[in-house]
């Protein structure tokens, strides 16, 4: 690998793949930070991790519902620091509704951003880690990889999707240095799960703390929020040199939400 390793995260400019980012850049990695939008505000997260951590970090946009720009991320990526050592598949989004009345384009739209992106950053990213003599893939499935919720069968899928992949890519580089996991979140308050609570008060017929308590924290047994900074820290334990031998596994962090 690099003498500096260079690490991109998908869906990094908020949550839980800013975490990753940051936390990425405090262990001296340069960092890629991504998103769709290509605003000025997402160059300048990118400026404030530089000067933070006195690392290289660039931010790429690129919308990862297309598989061309996927790719694309990680070759301009490869351009920009010459090698990509870390992958994280972060890039998510949600929806929530009875499957019968579940939007199509909202369906495709999951499926592409939650499970097809990193089947396509993966591709990409496997030959030039090759050619470096290793590297380390980690993709941010959730405790929706394991088990289901009502409401949510796009993004369950895509959750168990994404787990079969990491299974699937762990054994075809397990003799190239290169690993690849999953971490499984629970929940963990982000914008992506506060933009879910109106429709799971729909839904559900709710108010917004019967949601909280009812619907999201009654499936962690410990009451309380993942923090990203929690998720960010299984993921530098993931590309640390102490993980070498984890490969094809995941590690739940859920309150013990799957335990039950
Ligand atoms: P978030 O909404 O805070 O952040 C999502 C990020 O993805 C943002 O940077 C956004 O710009 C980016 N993104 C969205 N669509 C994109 C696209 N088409 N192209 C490129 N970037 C795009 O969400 P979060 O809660 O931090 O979630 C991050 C990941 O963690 C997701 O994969 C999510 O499924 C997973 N996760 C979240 C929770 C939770 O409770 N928040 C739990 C388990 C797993």
């Amino acid at each position: 690998m690099s003498a500096t390793r260079t690490a991109v995260v998908t869906g990094s400019t908020s949550g839980i793949g800013l975490a990753i980012a940051r936390a990425l850049a405090a262990q001296s990695c340069n960092v890629v930070v991504n998103s769709f939008s290509d605003r000025p505000e997402d160059h300048e997260v990118a400026a404030e991790i530089s000067r933070a951590h006195k690392v290289e970090a660039a931010y790429i946009g690129a919308d990862m519902s297309k598989p061309a720009e996927c790719r694309a991320l990680v070759a301009k990526a490869a351009e920009r620091f010459g090698s990509v050592d870390i992958l994280v598949n972060n890039a998510g989004i949600q929806h929530v509704a009875p499957v019968e009345e579940f939007p199509v384009e909202k369906w495709d739209a999951i499926i592409a951003i939650n499970l097809s992106s990193a089947f396509h950053t993966i591709a990409a990213a496997i030959p030039l880690m090759k050619r470096e003599g290793g590297g380390r893939i980690v993709n941010i499935a959730s405790a929706h990889g394991l088990v289901a919720s009502p409401f949510k069968s796009a993004y369950v899928a895509a959750k168990h999707g994404i787990m079969g992949l990491t299974k699937t890519v762990a054994l075809e580089i397990a003799r190239d240095h290169i690993t690849c996991n999953a971490v499984c979140p629970g929940y963990v308050l982000t914008p992506l799960v506060e933009a879910q609570i109106p429709d799971q008060m729909k839904a559900n017929n709710m108010d917004r703390d019967t949601v909280v308590r009812e619907v999201m924290l009654d499936r962690q047994p410990t009451k309380e929020f993942v923090t990203v900074e929690q998720v960010a820290a299984a993921v530098t334990y993931l590309c640390s040199e102490a993980a070498a031998q984890v490969n094809g596994t995941h590690i739940s962090i859920d309150g013990g939400w799957v335990a039950q």
